[in-house]
């Protein structure tokens, strides 16, 4: 039976939904599975993580948000200490940076990116979109050393936790961190983190200038949906960039993408065409955009955002 660790991550106390796609993720492999949860918060978090019907969890709190060096070099320790023959993580700024660091610390094979799993164990075999989602590669890990995995958010079906309870262990007094991350702040009230979001509003080029973002904020506010963008308005400097879906952006999937006044570049589409449904509001009825939206509204998105919020309301009512 291989050894699974699955790492979760939490914001200020609250375990990421995201935990219960990696439970999924370790259920398919199949074996005992442990869980750990860093960070100020680690301690409230590994008690909801605990939920999932684990061995036991580890909860790492060194007072940092965010250590590269701290994180790896506790997540390694509790590898060869535990004998893990997997660590699942997910496939964000966190699991991105800690999955590599790891794997290079053990020697470790990654696979990153994955969007499903076939199989069991050792001879798992993992698919990862290549080339913009134009082509899947499967991938097995070769002999029988530690294996890293990290997943794209939302591609597993998530496991709801059981209210089992499991071991809690405290580390990370004393971590030497050489590079810290102190402080985490969600960037404005109300803000919905475009990886955990089920609804996802974009605006793109069609929006005219930084005033326009606002159609898409008001939307979003209304509906209860996470704002994102595409590239040509990051690159305008109308919006940042932690708000840019697509191949050089995030990489999103949620129930409903709705993309206003985006033209539907291939780019674009690496981030969101696996979305469960797609809505596109263009003036161009050739936008290729409409090419992959379940549902298409012609029409200039000042004025179909704005009865579209009214219509979802009262539907709501
Ligand atoms: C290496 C590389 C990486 C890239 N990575 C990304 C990426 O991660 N994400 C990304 O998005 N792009 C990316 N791009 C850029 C991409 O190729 C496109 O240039 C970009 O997506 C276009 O953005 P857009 O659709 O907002 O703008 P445009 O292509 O200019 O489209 C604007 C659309 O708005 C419509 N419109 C105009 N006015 C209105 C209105 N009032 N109401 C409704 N519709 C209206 C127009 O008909 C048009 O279809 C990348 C490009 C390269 C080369």
């Amino acid at each position: 039976m291989a050894k699974i660790l699955i790492i979760a991550e939490q914001f200020k106390g609250q375990l990421r939904a995201s935990a219960g796609e990696l439970m999924a993720a370790a259920q398919q492999i199949g074996g005992d599975v442990d869980g750990a949860v860093f960070g100020p918060g680690a301690a409230d978090a590994a008690g909801q993580l605990a939920g999932y019907g684990l061995g036991k969890v580890l909860a790492v709190d060194c007072g940092c948000e965010y250590s590269g060096d701290g994180f790896a070099a506790a997540v390694s320790d509790a590898v060869s200490a535990g004998g893990y023959e997997f660590v699942i993580l997910m496939q964000t700024s966190f699991g991105r940076d800690l999955g590599a660091r790891l794997a290079a610390r053990l020697d470790a094979g990654w696979i990153n990116d994955v969007i499903a799993l076939e199989g069991s164990g050792s001879d798992v075999v993992a698919s990862k979109p290549l080339y913009a989602g134009k082509v899947i590669s499967k991938l097995k890990f070769n002999g029988s050393g530690l294996k890293v995995l990290s997943l794209r958010p939302r591609n597993f079906e998530a496991v709801q936790a059981s209210g089992a309870s499991a071991a809690v262990e405290q580390l990370g007094s004393g971590m030497q961190c050489k590079a810290r991350c102190t402080t985490l702040e969600a960037k404005e009230a109300g803000f919905i983190d475009l990886k955990d979001a089920d609804i996802i509003v974009s605006g793109g080029r069609g929006i005219g200038g930084a005033e326009g973002y606002e159609a898409i904020r008001n939307f979003a506010n209304e509906i209860g949906a996470a704002m994102g963008a595409s590239r040509a308005i990051v690159d305008a400097g109308w919006i940042d960039h932690s708000y840019q879906v697509g191949q050089t952006g995030k990489v999103v999937n949620p129930q409903l993408y709705i993309a206003a006044g985006i033209s539907g570049a291939i780019q674009h589409l690496a981030g969101m065409q696996t979305s469960k449904v797609i809505v596109a509001i263009n003036n161009n009825e050739s936008a290729p955009i409409f090419k992959v939206a379940d549902y298409g509204i012609v029409g200039d998105l000042f004025e179909v955002l704005p009865e579209l919020g009214r219509q979802i309301k009262a539907a709501r009512q």
